[in-house]
């Protein structure tokens, strides 16, 4: 693999960086590493060799076929590399209660960081995932459906947008997007995009990202800052401008001398970062840093509002869940939230595009409730749903939107399962069988014969 010199030579100041191990990782495959859900997935993959800085974090062995593995689509596992995981330390040293906040991360798609937060976050905190390209926007929906926590919504706006919802923030995630030079391993191509040009361009936009969402983090908020580019200026230098513009302390977490993170510094305002080269970590290319806010710049007021439960349809769809939430309606569906996030849903409706709130639980008909898909992924799913547990193969053929051949069902809805978690909705009908998975969600590449079994 051809690494630009540029890139290299720029590299060079950066206490510890060491261009022999560097170089050599370079000619190695990448690390494939899976996330566990905290609910879904907690006893699986429990022989696999752990992330060291993430409980929940495993390697695999080698890549498999992700899309045909029906555990995949329960939302068991997200496939993330594994130094990314470093913010499931960093949050839970830098935050150790959980409950109660309002978090947002910014530049969420397609929901790796989302979902680690979202798996870290009380009920009673609300996660709001925001992709500004909307067509990378619908992935980061499916994430976040399939992950299941109704307290997570997602929305899909400018980061200017967010400067109204002043001092509303507890706690901001900017993945910012970057030139990219820490995944050359996992993305050849991203080689032939690199440029020193790009490398100053993504530097600028990062700054008017962070300009734009300060006003939103509320006075001792916590703003995470990572990207996955090895560039000083797109990380050290982007944080001494962050300390030049405004008040803030640097955050520091402990990390293990053998976990290989090397620890650094920004030349002028000496903010702590944390940096991951390959050969040193078992992980790709990232960079991660906390400051937390030491200025008041005011605070939003919730906005006034009708209260929007409505009781009639909560009393036709509550056997869904297993947990209390408000149903409202939409224009499209009804949607359950936390009670305690009515306020939230009421101020956020007006100033951004929610794409999910909640969890959507679906529209009644003339004599029955059609259920939405997220109640079948959701982790509040209630035990008192029928359920059939499906083998690999009718799964997949499930998730190819076939009809499953299901003998002796009684009539009525069922959430199919693979290995006792939800992938879907069925309704048997007596003399045959409709699969309710979303056209979307299905899987459109072509199953080999070893893949079904
Ligand atoms: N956090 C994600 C995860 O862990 O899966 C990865 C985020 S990726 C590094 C950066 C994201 O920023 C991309 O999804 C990209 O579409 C988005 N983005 C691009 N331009 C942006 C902008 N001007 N403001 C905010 N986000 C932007």
């Amino acid at each position: 693999m051809e690494i630009p010199k540029e890139l290299i030579n720029s590299l060079a100041g950066i206490n510890k960086f060491d261009k022999a191990s560097f170089l050599s990782a370079h000619e190695k495959a990448p690390y494939i590493s899976i996330r566990l859900h905290p609910v879904k997935g907690h006893s699986m993959f429990t022989a696999y060799e752990q992330v060291p800085w993430c409980a929940t974090g495993r390697y695999l062995e080698e890549r498999p076929v992700f899309t045909v593995d029906p555990l995949f689509h329960t939302g068991a596992y997200y496939v993330q590399e594994a130094s990314s995981m470093l913010l499931d330390h960093m949050l839970r040293q830098l935050l150790p209660d959980r409950s109660g906040l309002r978090v947002l991360d910014l530049c969420a798609a397609p929901g790796g960081k989302s979902t680690l937060i979202a798996s870290l976050l009380e009920d009673d905190s609300l996660l709001i995932c925001n992709e500004v390209i909307r067509s990378r926007a619908s992935i980061l929906e499916e994430n976040i459906t399939r992950w299941g926590y109704m307290n997570t919504w997602v929305t899909s706006n400018d980061p200017g947008s967010f400067k109204k919802l002043t001092g509303y923030f507890d706690v901001i995630v900017v993945d910012a997007p970057c030139s990219g030079s820490g995944m050359f391993r996992k993305d050849e191509k991203a080689i032939n995009e690199w440029s020193e040009n790009n490398v100053a361009l993504c530097s600028q936009r990062q700054q008017r990202i962070l300009a734009d969402i300060w006003p939103s983090l509320k006075e001792n908020g916590v703003l995470i800052y990572s990207t996955c580019s090895y560039s000083v200026e797109e990380n050290e230098d982007v944080l001494d401008w962050l300390g030049s513009s405004f008040k803030l302390d640097s955050l520091q977490v402990s990390v293990e001398d053998n976990w290989g993170i090397e620890e650094t510094f920004s030349e002028k305002n000496k903010l702590t970062g944390y940096r991951f080269f390959p050969g040193k970590v078992k992980g790709e290319g990232l960079f991660m840093s906390a400051v937390r806010k030491k200025e008041d710049t005011g605070a939003i007021k919730l906005v006034k509002y009708k209260y929007a439960h409505d009781k009639k349809s909560y009393d036709q769809c509550s056997y869904l869940l297993n947990t209390d939430f408000l149903c409202i309606p939409t224009e499209q569906d009804y949607i359950a939230i936390e009670p305690v996030h009515e306020a939230d849903y009421h101020l956020l409706k007006k100033h951004l595009y929610l794409r999910k709130t909640g969890t959507s639980l679906g529209v009644p008909t003339k004599k029955d409730w059609l259920p939405a898909h997220d109640v079948a992924l959701s982790v509040s799913l209630s035990t008192a749903i029928k359920k059939v547990d499906l083998s690999k193969e009718q799964a997949l053929k499930f998730l190819k939107k076939e009809a499953p051949e299901l003998d002796g069902l009684e009539k009525g809805w069922y959430v199919v399962c693979y290995n006792g978690l939800g992938i879907g909705w069925i309704k048997a009908l007596g003399n045959r069988i409709n699969n309710y998975l979303p056209k979307n969600w299905r899987i459109r590449m072509e199953i080999n014969d070893a893949d079904w079994a």
